[in-house]
């Protein structure tokens, strides 16, 4: 027999004695250990020696035997503690329920489990994760009790301390003004705060992560999974959201990290796999876009008021010349008339008359010389959807104000053309303004404009629909003539506007007409090239 089994053996109310005791109970009178002292002091040994505080007690919990991790994990001696009662090791904060259900199981002959507060001999506390067994004699009676417990202070502390920082993290999150989610590598969301959950019912777009993911990858094409694979993030990635709710436009700046955390599973100890996950941030960032888009409406109407200015002065100039001209030329046939006759007679009107005509040329020339230029602008890819929208801002105070429902049908992805922005919105604006004047002079019951864009694989389309007074069909060639007006003369824009507007369309390569199938109203519709190599003439007219 080893020396530790001796040393129990001969030194406690030992496990030898213990186990005789138990052994027929135990094993029955035939038990194994009978013969074989070997196997015997062998099982001794392994009991002493197993790494969980073993304790064998009466059917009052007084201890009996303790194996050496006993006395480890408690710091009672063996001598110290034989004999007395187990809740020697209660610390007595241990709810008294606990107590009772632990004692209600095992006298009813079932195993217990449970998780106790013990006191270490040295007064420290510690945690103990405890089995208790009832052990029963051939007639099925309680004889004693074995429990075995371990320390799991520190893998309890460990398993806190992860739980406190996940609710730490979880509770920064929440209380971040941005919505915040965690997805696997198979999209599903991991984790998500406060301000994503609210997105899932304000987007109305089902999971906003979804969504979103979509939109980045449809953007980032290639970059998406270049990116992906070197763990590296994006940021300031700006979509514009239109949902149902009372915000029906929004926008959003998407940023996202890569992370990697290391597989936990039993699976993945011996082969080290790892798992990428996406850190995706939403910023609602759509105060700060209405701010920005109110500044550049303000922008524009300062650009705008100074160009109409610009084109006021011109169309005045272009006016006076156009009705100077035919007094000059009544001067210039009485001239050529009087001068035919060389007649004395008439040399001093025909003197008076080359006088008037030089004047009236040189008043001409100075007119010429006053006609404001109008700036040249750039010539860039441009979005028709974006000027229309701009420009119905710009509109807005009088279409509000003269009651009148607008149609606004963008064709979504519309691409880019080529053009001047300027002078597409200087178009847009001539057209929207005179369709809110033919709705004015109409009084009809009906006050509508309706605006869409649409395309194909070589035209971008816009159609300009009002509910108006309309233009006689006789007088629709004509409208794009200078200085022909469907209204009463007076207003210092008169009959320039549509000339304008040709004007643009014809810099741009594309065709403006009114479409002769409506008749409720009047209908611009207007197309341009998408693919243009040579752009040419815009602002330089
Ligand atoms: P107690 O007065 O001892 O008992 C509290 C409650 O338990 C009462 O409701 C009482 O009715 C009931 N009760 C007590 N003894 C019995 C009994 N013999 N039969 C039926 N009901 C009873 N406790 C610990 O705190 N830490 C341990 O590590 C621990 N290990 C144990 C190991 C074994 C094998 C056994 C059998 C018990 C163990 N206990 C342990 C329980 C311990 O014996 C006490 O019941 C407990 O500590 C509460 O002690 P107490 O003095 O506060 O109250």
């Amino acid at each position: 027999m080893k020396k530790t089994s001796l040393r129990f053996l001969q030194t406690h109310t030992n496990m030898a004695s213990v186990i005789g005791e138990l052994a027929p109970d135990l094993f029955g009178d035939g038990h194994v250990f009978k013969n074989d002292e070997m196997l015997y002091s062998l099982f001794v040994e392994t009991v002493e020696q197993v790494p969980i505080a073993i304790s064998i007690t009466d059917k009052k919990a007084k201890i009996l035997y303790v194996n050496q991790e006993f006395c480890n994990v408690t710091g009672y001696r063996t001598e110290d503690i034989l004999g007395e009662n187990e809740s020697i090791l209660s610390d007595k904060c241990t709810p008294r329920e606990v107590y009772r259900d632990l004692w209600r199981t095992i006298s009813s002959k079932k195993i217990w489990r449970g998780t106790l507060c013990n006191r270490h001999k040295s007064g420290e506390r510690y945690l103990s994760d405890l089995t208790i067994a009832p052990m029963l004699n051939s007639s099925g009676m309680i004889t004693h009790y074995i429990g075995m417990h371990r320390d799991i202070t520190k893998p309890y502390e460990s398993e806190k301390k992860v739980i406190n920082q996940k609710l730490l993290i979880e509770s920064v999150i929440n209380s971040s003004p941005i919505a915040m989610v965690v997805l696997d590598d198979r999209d599903r969301v991991i984790l998500d705060n406060h301000n994503y959950k609210a997105l899932v019912s304000d987007l109305d777009k089902g999971e906003p992560a979804t969504y979103f993911l979509q939109l980045l990858r449809d953007e980032m094409g290639d970059l998406w999974s270049q990116l992906r694979s070197k763990q590296q993030g994006f940021n300031n990635r700006e979509f514009k959201i239109e949902s149902k709710g009372s915000h029906k436009t929004r926008w959003f700046s998407c940023a996202g990290n890569w992370v990697i955390e290391n597989e936990v599973n039993a699976d993945a100890f011996f082969e080290n796999t790892s798992k990428q996950y996406l850190i995706l941030t939403l910023t609602d960032i759509t105060r700060q876009r209405r701010q920005m888009e109110e500044l550049h409406i303000q922008t524009l109407k300062t650009v705008m008021a100074e160009d109409e200015r610009v084109r006021g002065i011109r169309e005045t100039l272009l006016g006076a010349m156009h009705q100077i001209q035919m007094p000059m030329n009544q001067i210039r046939a009485a001239e050529q008339i009087l001068r035919h006759k060389k007649d004395d007679q008439h040399a001093g009107l025909l003197q008076i008359l080359q006088q008037i005509q030089q004047s009236g040329e040189e008043a001409v020339t100075t007119m010429q010389k006053c006609i404001p230029e109008i700036l040249q602008t750039a010539v860039i890819p441009v979005n028709i959807n974006q000027i229309l929208h701009e420009v119905l801002l710009l509109s807005n105070q009088r279409i509000c104000s003269n009651d009148i429902e607008v149609h606004w049908q963008p064709l979504s992805k519309l691409p880019a053309m080529l053009g001047s922005e300027n002078r597409l919105r200087i178009l847009f604006k001539q057209l929207i303004d005179n369709a809110i004047e033919a709705i004015r002079e109409s009084h009809g019951a009906e006050q509508r404009i309706k605006i869409a864009t649409d395309t194909d694989a070589d035209l971008i389309y816009v159609s300009i629909e009002d509910s108006g007074t309309g233009i006689p069909v006789e007088k629709r060639a004509k409208v794009f003539e200078p200085f022909y007006t469907t209204r009463a003369m007076g207003g210092h824009q008169a009959g320039m506007g549509l000339v304008m507007a040709k004007e643009i369309v014809n810099q741009h390569h594309g065709f403006i007409e009114i479409d002769p199938d409506y008749n409720q109203g009047c209908r611009f519709k207007i197309s341009f090239p998408l693919h243009r190599q040579l752009f040419k003439g815009v602002g330089n007219d």
